[in-house]
């Protein structure tokens, strides 16, 4: 039987120290909040030590550098994952946080996998809520910005055996963040390379581990310096399209019988579970104004459906910048131009716009949860 510690940590335990007055950081300009660069006065941690019986108390202290042993397992063996939502202040002053449920699925099986301690969703959920209320005052104003939050989980064993971690560090800090595309239109243009692939059958793209990010930005910088914003990630002999950065990818199309699709690759092992991307699939299903299909989709299918004129959008989904436009990709040497932006009404805009709705508190919804 396992006791309560060894399953998770409580709200109830939680104890929170706040920062000196005197030692709170003056807030930055809503124009300048680049995105993860600034920090609240107050951050969320809780250990898990094998030996002291599983979790301890969860406490929210003054942010603060961590120390680790120079051996800790997350420094060497990469033992480490993380999360990523936010908290939005609405229309009417009250901070709802959007989704968190799904953010601590995803969390938990990343945990699983890593072989690190899982907990009750439900507990950090509270705890978080608790850590954006002490820094409430941190959550911008204004539609376009919120608060970016990021729950850490890192193997600390200060031992070299590659093993698994037998205590852990959760954390969690959080950044006020503005519009992601500041002051651009915000389509991005794609480097699309069948040399490069970002996840594999088997393997843990599946999963949000720090290790699947390092490993990209030697191909992001190819990218970069060939004049696109991101690489969009092919997997295959039929180069298949996965993911676009860190970003779900969604095409916009006319089908064969007339009707419009959207189309977004299948949660095949290659896909992050993204909850934009599980949001926008559950409103348009829910529009019944097109057809919404999973299924693989190649750069070939791309070509053809754009040599018939029946491309009409293609969008990256994250929660960092919701929907990014995609306005061409580099693919064998050709661009390839995406008419994402050129309708009258496109569709990347409305959910873009029906999200925000819901997220800002225009419209009560119970994905947008307020604190
Ligand atoms: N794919 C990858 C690789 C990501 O890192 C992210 C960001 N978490 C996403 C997709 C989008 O997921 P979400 O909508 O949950 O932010």
């Amino acid at each position: 039987v396992e006791t309560d510690s060894e399953y998770t940590f409580r709200h109830k335990d939680l104890t929170s120290k706040l920062a000196d007055p005197n030692r709170l950081r003056s807030k930055p300009d809503v124009k300048d909040l680049k995105f993860g660069k600034f920090f609240t006065d107050h951050m969320f941690k809780v250990f898990y030590h094998k030996q002291l019986g599983g979790w301890q108390k969860p406490i929210i202290i003054p942010f603060e550098n961590i120390s680790l042993h120079p051996a800790a397992k997350v420094l060497h063996y990469a033992i480490e994952l993380f999360e990523g939502l936010k908290a939005y202040r609405g229309v009417d002053g009250k901070i709802r946080i959007f989704r968190p449920d799904l953010n601590m699925n995803r969390m938990n099986k990343s945990a699983y996998n890593s072989g690190l301690p899982t907990f009750d969703g439900y507990e950090l959920i509270k705890c978080l809520n608790r850590l954006i209320q002490v820094d409430q005052e941190w959550v911008p104003h204004g539609e376009g910005s919120s608060l970016y939050i990021r729950p850490t989980l890192i193997g600390i064993d200060g031992t070299l055996g590659v093993a698994q971690s037998d205590s852990a560090l959760l954390y969690t800090i959080l950044c006020p963040v503005g519009e992601y595309f500041q002051g651009t239109t915000g389509t991005i243009s794609l480097l699309a390379d069948p040399r490069y692939t970002r996840a594999w059958p088997g393997g843990c793209g599946d999963q949000k581990m720090g290790s699947n990010y390092g490993p990209t930005f030697r191909v992001q910088r190819i990218a970069t310096t060939k004049g696109r914003q991101q690489v969009l990630w092919l997997y295959g002999p039929d180069h298949q399209i996965t993911e676009v950065g860190t970003m779900n990818i969604f095409m916009f199309y006319v089908g064969d019988d007339g009707e419009k699709v959207l189309a977004t690759p299948p949660l095949n092992g290659l896909i992050l579970p993204g909850v934009t991307r599980q949001s926008i699939i559950q409103l348009c299903e829910q529009w019944k104004e097109f057809r919404v299909e999973q299924r693989d989709i190649t750069m070939n299918d791309v070509i053809k459906l754009k040599k018939k004129l029946e491309l009409l959008e293609i969008f990256g989904s994250g929660t960092a910048a919701i929907i990014s436009p995609v306005c061409s990709i580099e693919y064998l040497g050709e661009l390839i131009e995406v008419p994402t932006t050129g309708h009258p009404f496109p569709l990347y805009k409305k959910i873009k716009d029906h999200l925000a709705a819901i997220q800002y508190g225009h419209i009560e919804h119970p994905w947008a949860q307020a604190i």
